[in-house]
């Protein structure tokens, strides 16, 4: 029998326990949420996701017995929820008056579902470095940052802001200032480099660990760079030397990108799948930037005044889209011809090489001075080319989510949407394996325990006109 000085305790005790509220087991809780797994190209039945801080923490089905309470809830009812999209090339650049104005482009990333960009080079180093810091400590919203830093090139640099080399000795000091900054890739250029000068770039890069792409002389052999430690390239004209039976010839005339209209008209699809064949002993990427190639090669007649993202773009930053736009004005109905074939191989391209294996990166070349190539709805529109282009919406998808992480060796904490993993993903309304133009659905952008609600004026994704 219990004396009465222990029933008095024990019935203190259970008021005293059920007066105090239980702490949250989790910062966010996603009910009712169907998990869009792009590796098993599944759509999973409806669950609940936990966050706490920047990680998943949970992962159950909606009928399993877990107690879950939490600070924020919500109910996805109806919805998708997959990772957040990586694009893997874009630019910050412009200099140092156009600092405010790319700082502005961060919230048009989010609002477009990319919670991680890859930049590729410019001119604004330090400022990039420092949002890349205040987005990590969560004290700057934006998608994460991985930048290539300063480009090399060559004696007269194409674009301001980039590393000049000419010798080893200048190649390996300027990859000790890239090392210095800290960036996390080398992005080479080639305004004016010379071929031998990008071979001791990939050297260098490759003994001291760093991984290595960007454009290449027109000059230069593809697959004698990629056996020195090249690990890919950016926009798809480096393929076509190695893709024409007389592509060697065509090179050594030195004519940069004049010997492109040669090589497209000598392009040879066995001589390509050969190439293809060769360039995945080890991993290989390329980003083909199909959708500024095709806003450029629309650019002769189209009229983007009515874009309903234009006006989000900085005035600095849209005076200079003058270059690029007066350039296409001033193309010859050849030079147009010549344009749209380039795109359709480039098209063609696509679904044999990822067929061969290479690595492809969902990319969009975003930016000042490439105009109409909007933050985060252009990469919504490479994906959707992607996918004209041969692959299902799983695999365009994975170019963004699965590719982008592992170019970094960073596939296991991205990608999927399981325990431990970042909890940077998209709720969609729409199941964006259905129908890739699904992406477009958000609802929400959620990175860590942030969510980023949408007003419908800031995910205009239509142009018109
Ligand atoms: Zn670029």
């Amino acid at each position: 029998m219990l004396r009465p000085i222990s029933f008095l305790f024990l019935l203190s005790f259970l008021i005293h326990s059920c007066s105090v509220e239980p702490t949250p087991q989790f910062d966010l809780l996603l009910t009712n949420v169907r998990i869009i797994d792009v590796i098993e190209n599944s759509t999973s039945a409806p669950m609940k996701v936990g966050i706490n801080g920047d990680t998943i923490a949970m992962v159950a089905d909606m009928d399993s017995n877990l107690v879950t309470t939490a600070k924020v809830q919500v109910d996805g009812k109806g919805q998708y929820l997959m990772p957040g999209l990586w694009d893997m090339h874009v630019h910050f650049r412009g200099g140092d008056t156009m600092i405010t104005e790319n700082k502005a482009l961060l919230k048009m990333f989010l609002n477009h579902g990319v919670t991680t960009v890859r930049d590729a080079g410019g001119d604004i180093t330090t400022a990039i470095l420092e949002w890349k810091k205040e987005i990590a400590m969560g004290n700057l919203e934006g998608p994460d940052i991985f930048t290539s830093g300063p480009k090399l090139d060559g004696e007269r640099p194409a674009w301001p802001g980039s590393l000049r080399v000419t010798s080893p000795e200048e190649v390996s000091a300027a990859l000790d200032s890239l090392e210095r900054l800290g960036v996390d890739y080398v992005k080479i250029y080639d305004g004016s480099l010379q071929e031998d000068i990008y071979y001791e770039i990939i050297k260098q890069a490759e003994s001291r660990n760093l991984k290595v792409t960007g454009h290449m002389p027109m000059s230069a052999d593809l697959i004698k760079a990629y056996n020195l430690g090249l690990d890919g390239i950016e926009h798809l004209y480096y393929v076509l030397g190695v893709s024409s039976p007389s592509g060697d010839s065509i090179r050594r005339l030195s004519n940069g990108y004049g010997s492109l209209p040669a090589l497209i008209d000598s392009f040879d699809p066995e001589t390509a799948q050969q190439a293809f064949e060769t360039l995945v002993k080890k991993e290989f990427y390329a980003t083909p930037t199909m959708h500024i190639g095709k806003v450029l090669k629309d650019l002769r007649t189209r009229d983007h005044s009515q874009d309903s993202l234009l006006s989000q773009m900085g005035d600095h930053i849209r005076k200079t889209y003058a270059r690029r736009e007066s350039g296409a004005k001033s193309r010859s109905d050849e030079q147009q011809e010549y344009t749209e074939k380039r795109f359709q191989l480039f098209k063609e391209l696509i679904q044999p090489m990822h067929a061969a294996g290479i690595t492809l990166l969902a990319g969009s070349d975003c930016g000042a001075y490439n105009s109409y190539v909007y933050p985060g709805a252009s990469l919504q529109e490479e994906l959707m080319l992607l996918t004209q282009a041969g692959l299902s919406p799983a695999e365009s998808l994975a170019t963004s989510i699965i590719n982008g992480p592992q170019f970094f060796g960073l596939q296991t904490e991205y990608g999927t949407i399981q325990e431990g993993k970042k909890a940077h993903m998209l709720l969609l309304q729409k199941n964006p394996l259905e129908d890739i133009g699904n992406i477009k659905s958000i609802e929400k952008v959620i990175k860590g325990q942030k969510i980023h609600p949408l007003k419908s004026s800031e995910n205009g994704t239509k142009e018109k006109g």
